[in-house]
């Protein structure tokens, strides 16, 4: 057997594509395209390549972007400003600030500035409540994009042993909830769970977001098991050689043979991430269009 390769970037081309034409039917009947706002204190290159990559993304699909920027040295009160003014503008739809903030700023605090009907990313405490509580609301968009990836690959989630490597509040956590929310029997490990390639080879599913190059192997996966790598790991350039410098947390060359689907690294998960971000943005222009409606007695978030 060899594992069928999962196509993140065929997936979220899709994805993408049918943002476009409700954002376009969005623009008709509102008036105006939906708005994605992102916001980036300092200067961290890959923080601005993510930042360029979603402004553009935005363009692609028809929406409008505001890109708000920071000084690396600006205050906890300057940023909350600038927050406070997106929450205010009806233009914005969408509210991302992009993370890790420079220290000493503190990141959750500010995330939970966040008007939680412009959370496109999903993290402030009211989203990651509703989550929870199994209410709809705005949800993380990378492990949104695994249960999209998921969804298309047919994988059975319905009482299928679920295994989520790593317990971060970006990923971890919501996609085990999401999984569990699908009736998936889901089990979380960590750095402190025992004999990590015994659990891990249980799982039906096996989804992990560690940030350790290749740490799960052959050992670590059941026969027919579907893989999903969220890692995203860079090589040096002596160890990445002629490849892309980019791996994942999966063995990919071991675990491709014996898994029946995985996704590879680059093009796999990573793709996703932007594609439910704009679907979030539209999700929150929808919700906020209808809560102005006067007919509408919603007041709750999206
Ligand atoms: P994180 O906050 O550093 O969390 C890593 C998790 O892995 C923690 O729960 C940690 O356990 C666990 N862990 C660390 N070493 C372990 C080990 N040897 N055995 C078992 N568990 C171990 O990272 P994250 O933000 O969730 O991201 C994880 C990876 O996914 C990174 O490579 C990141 O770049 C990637 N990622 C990709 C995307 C995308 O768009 N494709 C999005 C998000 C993240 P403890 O809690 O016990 O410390």
């Amino acid at each position: 057997m060899s594992g069928s390769l999962i196509d993140g970037k065929a997936i979220a081309a899709r994805v993408r594509a049918g943002v476009a034409g409700e954002a376009e039917a969005f623009q008709r009947e509102v008036g105006r395209s939906p708005g994605l706002a992102t916001v980036l204190v300092g200067e961290d290159p890959a923080s601005a390549i993510y930042v360029g990559a979603k402004q553009r993304a935005c363009l692609e699909v028809g929406m409008v972007p505001f890109d708000r920027r920071l000084p690396a040295q600006a205050s906890f009160e300057q940023v909350a400003e600038e927050l406070e003014r997106l929450n205010a503008d009806a233009a914005v739809d969408g509210i991302l600030l992009q993370l890790p903030v420079p220290e000493p700023l503190d990141g959750p605090a500010l995330t939970a500035m966040i008007d939680p009907n412009k959370d496109v990313d999903g993290l402030t405490p009211v989203n990651v409540g509703l989550l929870s509580l199994g209410r709809p609301g705005l949800r993380p968009c990378t492990p949104a994009g695994v249960m999209e990836l998921l969804a298309d690959t047919g994988a059975q989630l319905e009482g299928a042993e679920a295994v989520v490597v790593g317990r971060s509040n970006l990923f971890g956590k919501p996609m085990s909830q999401l999984l569990l929310a699908a009736n998936a029997t889901v089990t979380v490990c960590h750095s402190r769970t025992r004999d990590l390639a015994e659990v891990c080879a249980r799982a039906d599913i096996l989804i992990a977001a560690v940030g350790r190059p290749r740490l799960i192997g052959k050992d670590f996966v059941k026969p027919g098991a579907v893989v999903i790598d969220v890692g995203m790991n860079r090589l040096t350039p002596e160890q990445a050689g002629n490849s892309s410098g980019l791996v994942g947390d999966v063995d990919f060359a071991a675990v491709e043979p014996i898994a029946s689907a995985i996704t590879p690294v680059p093009g796999g998960v990573g793709p996703m991430t932007i594609a439910l971000l704009l679907r979030n943005t539209l999700q929150a222009a929808r919700r906020q269009e209808d809560a102005a409606s006067p007919a509408s007695h919603e007041g709750s978030a999206a």
